[in-house]
């Protein structure tokens, strides 16, 4: 028998709710467990040793995910333009990526791109010319946006950091801290539909997950509602081409959900 529509809906919430709890790290979920907020009447609440009451729950199927659920927040659209925030950026010397740089690096494509690609840091190339994804990893990058029937031009391309680190190091916490926000504000500003992250760093960068990007690539996760795609780093994938089948399979995906949200 098919389940009613609201059945089908509650499953739908359901997957997805856990779907998200599993991307913030929660491995289970015990169920024997409602939320504190709605104490059953009448109920004794039994203590622990230290005599502090200890939450007592009764299952309410309704509620049971209320107290892991964060609101997801939404991408506040922004009218400032990428060269203010260039020209705010300026010559910067907010984090140590500064001392040995020559170059920032800034975000660079159609800023009405429907697709943006975000990767680490500039490397020695991009550091040189002043562009992101340059070098041999930015050639392979060319071919893998190509390979979705687009061109370099069509899409964004940018980083998490616009400073190389020395020897190429991943660039610290703080030094990701520093220089996210310029990202985020040029996302706010273009507002891409669809963001591939490019490898680790990138990833847990940009979404703040806890995840690997070997569990996490191959399927759409968020940033502030907008659909962002994990995948390989090309860097990687020049160090070990047999993972370009795994890249091609999660570009696919992408390509086939940007084609059915175009718009005639
Ligand atoms: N690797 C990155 O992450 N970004 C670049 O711009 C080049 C290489």
């Amino acid at each position: 028998m098919k389940p009613s529509p609201e059945v089908q809906q509650l499953i739908t919430d359901t997957k997805k709710q856990l779907e998200h709890l599993r991307v913030l790290g929660v491995e289970n979920i015990p169920l024997d467990r409602a939320p504190v907020s709605a104490p059953a009447p009448n109920v004794k609440r039994p203590s622990d040793r230290r005599g502090t009451e200890i939450e007592t729950r009764t299952e309410n199927p309704s509620t049971l995910f209320q107290d892991f659920a964060p609101t997801p927040e939404k991408l506040t659209p922004s009218t400032e333009t990428f060269e203010q925030i260039h020209a705010e950026i300026g010559d910067c010397t907010r984090c140590p990526l500064h001392l040995e740089r020559t170059h920032v690096v800034h975000t660079e494509g159609n800023r009405k791109a429907r697709l943006m690609f975000v990767g680490e840091a500039p490397g020695a190339d991009e550091d040189a010319q002043a562009r992101p994804f340059v070098g041999r990893a930015g050639q392979l990058l060319t071919k893998i946006i190509e390979a979705i029937g687009l061109k370099r031009e069509d899409v964004l391309i940018g980083n998490v950091n616009r400073c190389r680190p020395p020897q190429n190091r991943a660039p610290m916490p703080d030094e990701a801290a520093t220089c996210k926000p310029f990202l985020e504000r040029e996302i706010a500003v273009a507002q891409p539909e669809v963001i591939v992250v490019l490898g680790n760093t990138a990833m847990k960068n940009l979404l703040d997950t806890r995840e690997g990007i070997t569990r996490a690539r191959g399927r759409f996760h968020e940033y502030k509602g907008i659909k962002v795609m994990p995948t390989f780093h090309p860097a990687y994938l020049l160090r070990d081409p047999a993972k370009k089948r795994e890249t091609w399979e999660d570009l696919k995906k992408v390509r086939d959900y940007l084609d059915s949200t175009a718009r005639p």
